[in-house]
């Protein structure tokens, strides 16, 4: 497995796979072809059905400049694309083409490049899947974050920069009114969850403060703010709205927070070598259903629960998200994506206090349900991935309350 630095990427929204993976890919290609006088650039597959929508065009665009680009989204492509999120890239210059390549956006904001061996560097994890690291955490009587301590020496750096960014992220938003960009007229609600019955106390408190920090967080990214994906842009409030509320309500020190955001990183990694992280190519359950097994994972970690009670609080947060379709209305990472988050958060703190009560007696593995989200996720028709042409993204009409 690679470093767990590419499970938390500092960059703005609304979409890893949509925005930072095409921004990258147009950033390398911009530096292999200086002399371009014009680039052009045709989007299939997801990236055309709602690219519009999550603002690969504008992200394009601003990634060529100064020199012009063209965008074309192809609906239907006349090949059989390698991977739902696929664009070529071509540079021109004389009105000569001088170079092409085609690239696969794969989730987290990932790039694969045909042709060329995955864009990531070496592994740096030579275990494979959960039960793997398991066994080497038991063997030398170490815990999750340790493991990735001693992989990766210079990971609370990386960690340090994440959990300050998350953290601005959640004030930013807190911060901020009015209307989300893109048309739909969704009114940012952070702020308002945030004030509401401020003298409530016991869960109805905690849900309505992990709530708006969620909100907070996932309006950022919605608004072309800077977040940190965990692991994608739409599934980025999740984390950081369990751990902000953690350690305000426990007093955690900042280590104890990098370590959960260490173990965190971990699962997150688990779910990106053994099945995916991407929308389009397996539905929501592979963002927030990963989100959520990340925070059960941290939450776990935060309480000191064992280590099969933390794999046992991932694989609860994971294995009820199952089927969760990625159908985002008028390809906004709005509805549902916004609330989902919140929901996702809340979700997270129950998987983790089951498991701490339930102990060891969980049937299904971590290993298991990861399979499993990746096996459901192939077989969900492409409507339900990052297309929105099935579920809430066809039928919110007329009927709904328009904001
Ligand atoms: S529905 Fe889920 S996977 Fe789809 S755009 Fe929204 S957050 Fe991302």
């Amino acid at each position: 497995m690679k470093s767990i630095k590419d499970i938390y990427k500092i960059g703005k929204g609304p979409s890893s796979s949509h925005t930072m993976g095409p921004q990258k890919a147009a950033t390398i290609f911009r530096s292999k072809y200086p002399e371009a006088e014009l680039f052009q650039v045709k989007l299939y597959g997801s990236l055309a059905k709602t690219g519009l929508g999550h603002g690969t065009d504008r992200v394009l665009r601003e990634s060529f400049v100064p020199t012009p680009s063209q965008i074309e989204f192809i609906s239907e492509a006349d090949f059989e694309l390698p991977h739902a999120n696929t664009m070529d890239i071509a540079a021109y210059r004389d009105g000569r083409e001088i170079g092409r390549c085609r690239v696969m956006s794969i989730g987290g904001g990932d790039i694969a490049i045909e042709g060329q061996s995955a864009e990531t560097d070496a592994d740096i994890y030579k275990e494979t899947n959960f039960d793997e690291i398991l066994s080497f955490c038991r063997e030398k009587g170490i815990r999750i974050y340790e493991y990735a301590e001693m992989h990766e020496e210079d990971i609370y750096e990386h960690l340090s920069c994440v959990w300050a960014v998350m953290k601005e992220s959640i004030q930013e938003g807190l911060g901020k009114s009015g209307f989300l960009p893109g048309g739909l007229e969704v009114e940012r609600k952070a702020a308002k969850i945030y004030r509401a019955s401020p003298s409530e106390s016991g869960t109805a408190a905690e849900n309505r403060l992990v709530s708006a920090y969620a909100f907070a967080v996932s309006e950022q990214n919605a608004d072309n703010g800077t977040i940190v994906t965990a692991p994608t842009c739409g599934s980025c409030g999740v984390l950081p709205a369990v751990l902000k509320y953690m350690q305000d309500k426990n007093k955690y020190s900042d280590t104890e927070i990098l370590r959960a955001l260490a173990t965190a990183g971990v699962v997150g990694n688990v779910v990106k070598r053994n099945a995916s992280l991407s929308g389009a190519e397996c539905g929501c359950q592979a963002e927030v259903g990963t989100a959520c097994s990340m925070a059960a994972a941290a939450l776990s970690e935060l309480a000191g629960l064992d280590l099969d009670r933390l794999e046992y609080a991932a694989e609860i947060a994971m294995e009820h998200h199952i089927g969760l379709t990625c159908d985002p209305v008028c390809g906004l990472v709005q509805i549902p994506c916004i609330e989902r988050n919140a929901v996702a958060a809340l979700g997270a703190i129950n998987a983790s206090d089951l498991a701490g009560v339930l102990g060891n007696t969980n049937k299904v593995s971590f290993d298991t349900i990861v399979k499993t989200m990746y096996e459901t996720g192939i077989d969900l028709h492409s409507r339900y991935k990052e297309t929105s042409e099935g579920g809430l993204a066809k039928l919110y009409g007329e009927g709904d309350k328009q904001e």
